[in-house]
């Protein structure tokens, strides 16, 4: 029986597909970048064609370069940029227009105009999320809205939308699926995460129908096949949002259980279970996944950090104190920040204080402090971020968390994982895959078909590359904690 499964990871700018053995290592990988579009202050598209050309190419390019068959392919898992929404017609299989990407702010009115109207109370309900231009509702009606024709096409059934996962299954499978799963239909805005279901009431407040859209599935089952790999059909098998198939990937599978990677942000999730766990701090409630149509809904908190490798570049471009990104380990080799705290706010503060008027600071300056320590104090706030929005999440869903599973380009820096276990007093663990991202997608295929025979089995083969302990004390985590709530009142309110 063939073994090996190919996880396909279309983001926002480049589409990757890594293929992996059922001991979960990494046999070969592909990446193509695509171009971005932006046509207006604040607007970004992809063309839809672009998306599943380059995934496409990769997807065969990896193949080759392992020589492998589609006999070889045990099945096929999909993970994507979530919230980018494309329509397209469903006799031709053309997108109408093109891909409205997550960051993409042209709806930002109709959202306040929501939001205006008190109707963000019910989306908030149902959806788990807030009424933001970044999810696909606003997106979809205003596709509706301002492309000439697509609401009576709409109308009469002619149009599909998809978030990327369906429109890569939609091609995939020559056209005869049309499906999302449970974690990309939890970012639409349009999803009601406690009945399972597109919700009528906020379809129709959008205004848009339900023929447009996509049947929901589990996020591990044999959905189809794909014939476009050779002579064998593969078995088309996972489908997950990136960052609810990192958190599979990263094995986050009992509650309390939480993964967090650190990039340009931070993007944390957090596993609460059977149960969605309404947020009082401005977190996310998600999908995480479910494996299987007769399996249990499992749910998330979601929360972000805005500003933290970014605050490293900006040591880098700006302070020029560094000369590239991992020079900041050697100089942030100091005992201790020497009471220097920097707030990297500089676009604001997410959760869980929501204070677009905060802006960045450094204080506790004295005559002794010099660049060592503002490097050391800007690793120490990206770690006192994630752990105000994982306290935050600890605090709305009851739990508590003993270890903390990292990844992104930023966990390469092992003084920095100290820094977060020492400053969060849990175990922080970085895995020896670290793509984890297109691991949880393989997981997912190679679930629904018998590569792996349970989460179970999946716990046990994945492997910790190094785990940072706390090595400080209680006390002296309180310490530092005081001096960064007090750093944090003084970036706020600033403008
Ligand atoms: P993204 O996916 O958001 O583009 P990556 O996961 O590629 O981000 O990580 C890049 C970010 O990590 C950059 O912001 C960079 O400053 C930061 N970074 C890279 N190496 C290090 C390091 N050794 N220490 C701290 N930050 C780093």
């Amino acid at each position: 029986m063939a073994e090996i499964v190919l996880a396909l990871d279309q983001g926002t700018t480049s589409s990757r597909a890594i293929l992996f053995d059922a001991g979960g290592q990494i046999l070969a990988t592909a990446q193509r970048e695509f171009t971005q579009y932006y046509p207006k202050p604040g607007w970004v598209e992809h063309n839809p064609m672009d998306i599943w050309e380059s995934q496409f190419e990769v997807a065969a390019e990896v193949m080759n370069r392992a020589s492998l068959r589609s006999e070889d392919i045990a099945a096929i898992g999909v993970t994507n940029q979530r919230e980018t929404t494309i329509i397209w017609d469903r006799k031709t299989g053309q997108p109408i227009y093109n891909a409205i990407v997550w960051q993409c702010r042209r709806t930002a009115p109709m959202c306040d105009q929501l939001k205006a109207e008190g109707f963000d109370k019910v989306i908030r309900d149902k959806t788990g999320l807030v009424t933001d231009a970044y999810f696909s509702g606003t997106k979809i009606a205003w596709l509706l809205d301002n492309v000439p024709g697509a609401r009576a096409k709409a109308e009469a059934g002619e149009l599909a939308f998809g978030t990327v996962d369906t429109w890569l299954l939609w091609n995939l499978s020559g056209g005869s699926l049309h499906i999302t799963d449970v974690s990309n239909a939890a970012r639409t805005l349009i999803y009601n995460i406690h009945t399972g279901d597109w919700d009528d009431e906020i379809l129709a407040k959008l205004r848009i129908p339900r023929s447009l859209l996509p049947q929901v599935r589990s996020s591990s089952e044999v959905y189809g096949e794909s014939v476009l790999f050779g002579a064998k059909p593969i078995p088309l098998a996972g489908d997950a949002g990136d960052q609810q198939a990192a958190t599979f990937g990263q094995v986050c599978y009992q509650p309390g259980l939480a993964k967090n990677t650190y990039g340009t942000g931070c993007f944390l999730l957090m596993n609460t279970g059977e149960k969605p766990v309404p947020s009082n701090a401005g977190l996310l409630t998600t999908v995480a996944w479910r494996l299987g149509q007769n399996q249990p809904m499992i749910y998330a908190l979601e929360g972000s950090v805005f500003i933290a490798g970014a605050a490293v570049q900006w040591l880098r471009d700006e302070l020029g104190i560094i000369s590239s990104a991992g020079e900041i380990e050697t100089l942030a080799a100091v005992n201790d920040s020497n009471g220097v705290y920097v707030v990297p706010a500089f676009v604001g503060l997410g959760a869980p204080y929501w204070d677009s008027s905060a802006r960045g600071t450094i204080v506790g300056l004295t005559r002794g402090a010099n660049r060592q320590h503002i490097a050391r104090a800007t690793l120490e706030a990206i770690a006192f971020q994630s752990l105000d929005v994982i306290t935050a999440m600890l605090s709305d869903s009851k739990l508590t968390i003993d270890t903390l599973r990292v990844d992104g380009g930023a966990t390469k820096n092992d003084l920095l994982l100290q820094i977060q276990a020492d400053i969060l007093g849990a175990a922080v663990e970085r895995p020896a895959v670290t793509e984890t991202t297109a691991l949880g997608a393989a997981y997912l295929a190679g679930l629904a078909v018998g590569v792996w025979k349970s989460t179970h089995e999946l716990s046990r083969q994945w492997k910790i590359d190094r785990t940072f302990e706390p090595s400080i004390g209680d006390d002296q985590r309180q310490t530092m904690l005081m001096g960064w709530r007090k750093a944090v009142e003084k970036s706020r309110g600033w403008i």
